[in-house]
């Protein structure tokens, strides 16, 4: 187990306070890891900021090239690396392997070639006798923090863009699953510059908020909670750093009397409860028409009691554990706080499961209204709401009604009010018939408290980019 920090091309170890690595299948410690100091902190950015007048140099010809090296060597070790993750996540180690590994080395080569077609949208004579041209430059150094839901994966979306666009970065993976990150470090060092890529470990207080705050960070890029969101947004404005914000979600899916049930279903059987539901796009908050409202639940509540919960190494286990014990108490509570409510009736599971790790039962609390809690907050667990609605405009309406804006869905047979539905969907991502399906090509990210800036595409590599304006006199 790699638990060194990367800091300038050498691996170090963290001088601050050691921190246990559950596995949450297990509740057991795999590990203990060093915080970086802020000292550390301070080096690791330092570093970054020395090596970016060379790496923004280099053409993306090169970087491509480096890129998609790591891209191999992630597939060489995927089986290991998937290993890793399923430990630390406690994830099934198939869905490790199978989904998410490939996916991760797409990202980095998808980027490898974005970064050879980034372009600047004109060149010309705007006044006479002056010829101006657009550049897309790099930022300089940024600050990537990562969440612990799919660890690598968030990795991968933050390092992939920034450096197609040849920015230098200092990297904080969660402090719950840091582990995956540590290992690509050793990929990372072999293949690129020194201070190109920096790693530190460590919490949000005593690490993320340095880095996050370090003068010579030019641009903030997070994955995490909206809260979070919120203290990294406040603190930038003393040093206006740019800002790239992936934060909650509470994705609508609106189920109407004409869809394929069976296809609603088992397509919400998957895409509520993958990752035990700790994903920011889960298919959480469901609207279902009124014709089919009963049938439908009771569907849903047999296919999401099938749903086999278990240890990750077991190829039958389809849902692993939540990461700590405090996120299965913080999903008990929603669910214990739904109950209470006379009109929710729990259609299957509501309750975690004996043991020793951090399991909760794959859950739907149905009859829930739009003013329940369960409706309006992120559970980001094994829990679905079940909502009966009357007409189009009434699911449209409540399915705006949130704070949030990332993902999601419309179920119908009928292509004109699926177009109709997802044009009026204030989310940053609208799917038609399915619900969580990414690639590489096509932009990630919401809107309203979901955040700014977009993951994956085009659109993510400009991110990391800067337009600039150069003018010749004739
Ligand atoms: P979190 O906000 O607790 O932590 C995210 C990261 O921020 C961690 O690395 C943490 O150490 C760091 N951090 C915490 N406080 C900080 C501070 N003050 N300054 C700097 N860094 C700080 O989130 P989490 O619990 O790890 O992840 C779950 C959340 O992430 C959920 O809300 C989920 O919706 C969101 N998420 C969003 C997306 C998306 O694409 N929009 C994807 C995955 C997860």
């Amino acid at each position: 187990m790699q638990t060194k920090l990367l800091i300038n091309g050498h691996f170090v170890a963290g001088e601050g306070e050691k921190l246990d690595i559950l596995n949450p299948s297990t509740g057991e410690v795999i590990g203990q890891i060093a915080e970086a100091t802020e000292a550390q902190v301070d080096i690791a950015v330092r570093a970054a900021d020395a090596a970016f007048d060379s790496w923004s140099q280099t053409t993306p010809k090169d970087r491509a090239m480096l890129l998609l090296r790591l891209a191999d060597r992630i597939e060489e070790h995927g089986e290991e690396l998937a290993r890793l993750e399923s430990q630390n996540c406690g994830k099934p180690y198939a869905a490790a392997l199978n989904d998410e590994i490939p996916a991760i080395a797409d990202v980095f080569r998808f980027f490898a070639g974005a970064s050879r077609c980034l372009h600047g949208s004109a060149a010309g004579e705007y006044l006479p006798g002056f010829t101006s041209m657009i550049r897309r430059d790099p930022v300089g150094v940024i600050a990537s923090i990562a969440p612990w839901n799919y660890p690598l994966m968030m990795a991968a979306w933050k390092l992939g863009p920034a450096l197609a666009a040849g920015n230098c970065v200092v990297l904080k993976p969660s402090e719950q699953t840091p582990l995956t990150a540590l290992r690509l470090a050793e990929f990372i060092a072999e293949l690129f510059p020194a201070g190109v890529v920096n790693m530190v470990f460590g919490r949000g207080p005593t690490v993320g908020s340095p880095l996050a705050n370090h003068r010579l960070v030019r641009m903030v890029s997070l994955t995490g909670s909206v809260g979070t969101g919120k203290a990294i947004i406040r603190s930038a404005a003393d040093s206006v750093k740019r800002l790239h914000m992936e934060l909650g979600g509470k994705a609508p899916v609106i189920v109407f009397d004409d869809a394929d049930l069976a296809d609603v279903v088992a397509g919400i059987r998957t895409f509520g409860f993958y990752n035990a539901g700790q994903d920011c796009t889960a298919a959480c908050r469901i609207y279902a028409g009124r014709k089919i409202y009963d049938n439908f639940v009771a569907d849903l509540a047999s296919a999401v009691s099938s749903l086999k919960t278990g240890l990750q190494d077991d190829p039958n286990t389809e849902l692993g554990p939540l990461i700590t014990a405090s996120q299965r108490d913080r999903v008990s509570g929603f669910v214990e706080r739904a109950k209470a409510s006379p009109h929710i009736k729990i259609a299957t599971g509501g309750g975690p499961v004996a043991g020793k790790g951090f399991f909760y039962q794959p859950t739907v609390v149905a009859n829930a209204l739009q003013d329940d809690e369960i409706v309006r907050n992120e559970v980001f667990g094994p829990v679905v709401s079940v909502t009966p609605f009357s007409d189009a405009d009434e699911a449209i309406r409540w399915a705006n009604d949130s704070e949030y804006g990332l993902a999601s869905s419309v179920w119908t047979r009928d292509v004109g009010r699926a177009s109709r539905v997802a044009a009026r969907l204030q989310y940053g991502c609208t799917w038609v018939n399915t619900h969580f399906m990414l690639c590489s090509e096509m932009p990630h990210g919401g809107f309203k408290q979901s955040g700014y800036g977009k993951d994956l595409s085009m659109y993510g590599l400009e991110d990391y980019t800067v337009a600039r304006h150069i003018m010749f006199k004739h």
